[in-house]
């Protein structure tokens, strides 16, 4: 039947021999249809993961499994779709939950996180009453836009750093922070897709930004400006400061009488199309892994900092600049209990970097003039972000959706609710 009624609305149209509206009424007709088709399908599958949940009572949280089962089957999903309004902030923080990972489903690691609608979030926190009973705490959070499993990197981009872009054209400076655990998403989220180790930067969000930079640059509303674009790529360590496209030299940071500051000697390449940033953004990211044996060894301790900049022609000025961050793992501000000296003050320095940052966006968000940039090195090297009218900036929290990291998942997820005063009785969570 669904054949037909296609066929006859495509004659219709054709023809014109009906009126246009019912070719619309059939259109949404077909639309309805394939949602409901949608969500019976995204029924089964869920219905095919919890009868695995259930055939194996042998794991050891198939309880916990049926209790959040229990708690999401009352929820009506709204996920955000493509397509819906892009709101224009200052401060944007969203939160996204990465999928669970092969080597976790082996593991049977617990799934306790439900993304319900467009910007809610929900924890299922298990606990064990005193008479050993286990029930669950469903922490509720909301923030500008929570995505789940199911959005890629390009959604992501969507509804966060891409409606910053203009921003820097438009002479202000743009922000986009990547914050959370370390085997979150951050890096996935920033610099591309993973195919084993190899990354895909074309679908990372620095690239995605580059690529509407350029778009931008020569389209009607600023050709006229000229700009010219360039491209920094460098790492803070432990409160030091190395470049990324030159072998990790380490820099020194300087502030001078106007309270600007600089990273002096900071190689800054001219580009002129996305190919030329994609390059750059591969030779950053191999020098910033190289010498590791692991992915997370030593790049979950730093921050990484990508930097698209636009100057007038000839001129040294700044005419805007979008910087994109790779935080450290925020655990690691946790290692300060660590019997090894270095990284319990490698953990320090990344506490105190965290929670400078947190106060100098709330500055932002207040267009205060209190601004403890000087802080941190992170802060610090960030100051003209953190000023101004038409400075914006937007958080991703990434959060891993395993039991295992229930507690770090909450700790990101209070942080990113404090970097943005959301109306009181609309915070649920504390
Ligand atoms: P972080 O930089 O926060 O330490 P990564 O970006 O390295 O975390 O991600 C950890 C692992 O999870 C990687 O193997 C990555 O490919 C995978 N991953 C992260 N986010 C996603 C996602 N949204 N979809 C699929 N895989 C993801
Ligand atoms: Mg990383």
């Amino acid at each position: 039947s669904q054949h037909t009624s296609q066929q006859s609305s495509q004659q219709s149209s054709q023809q014109s021999n009906q009126p246009r509206r019912s070719y619309a009424v059939k259109e949404v007709e077909k639309l309805k249809e394939n949602r409901e088709k949608r969500r019976a399908r995204q029924a089964e599958m869920k219905e095919e993961k919890n009868a695995l949940m259930n055939m194996d009572p042998g794991n050891p949280n198939w309880e916990l499994a049926k209790m959040i089962r229990d708690y999401t089957s009352q929820i009506d999903f709204r996920p955000l779709v493509d397509g819906q309004p892009i709101d224009d902030h200052q401060i944007t923080v969203c939160v996204r939950k990465r999928p669970v990972s092969r080597k976790e489903m082996m593991k049977k690691e617990l799934d306790v996180i439900s993304v319900p609608t467009k910007d809610q979030l929900l924890v299922h926190e298990p606990k064990t009453k005193v008479d050993l009973t286990k029930y669950l705490e469903n922490h509720k959070f909301r923030f500008d836009y929570a995505f789940s499993e199911s959005h890629d990197n390009e959604m992501v981009y969507k509804y966060t750093a891409k409606p910053l872009v203009k921003t820097i054209f438009e002479g202000g400076m743009a922000t986009c922070f990547a914050y959370g655990q370390t085997g979150s998403g951050k890096t996935h989220t920033m610099g591309g897709q993973f195919n084993g180790k190899v990354q895909d930067s074309k679908n990372g969000i620095y690239a995605m930004a580059a690529k509407d930079v350029f778009a931008q640059l020569r389209g009607a509303k600023y050709r006229h400006l000229n700009l010219v674009i360039s491209c920094s790529f460098f790492e803070i360590y432990s409160g030091k400061v190395f470049d990324l496209l030159a072998d990790k030299q380490k820099l020194r940071v300087m502030e001078d009488g106007k309270q600007q500051v600089q990273v002096v000697g900071l190689t800054e390449k001219v580009v002129d199309n996305v190919d030329e940033v994609l390059k750059i953004i591969n030779h950053g990211n191999s020098t910033r892994t190289s010498g590791q044996t692991s992915a997370n060894t030593n790049s979950s301790r730093s921050h990484a900092i990508f930097q698209i900049v636009l100057r007038p022609p000839g001129s040294s000025r700044i005419h805007g600049k979008f910087s994109f961050i790779d935080l450290a793992g925020n655990e690691r501000g946790a290692d300060t209990q660590s019997a090894n000296r270095q990284v319990r003050m490698e953990g320090a320095e990344i506490n105190k970097s965290l929670l400078a940052l947190k106060e100098c966006i709330r500055a932002l968000g207040k267009q205060s003039v209190h601004l403890p940039f000087r802080v941190s090195k992170l802060t610090q090297v960030l100051r003209d972000s953190f000023i101004g009218e038409k400075s914006k900036t937007c958080m991703i929290a990434m959060i891993s959706p395993g039991l295992s990291s229930c507690e770090h998942t909450l700790n990101t997820l209070r942080y990113a609710n404090r970097v943005k005063e959301l109306d009181p009785e609309k915070r649920q969570d504390d």
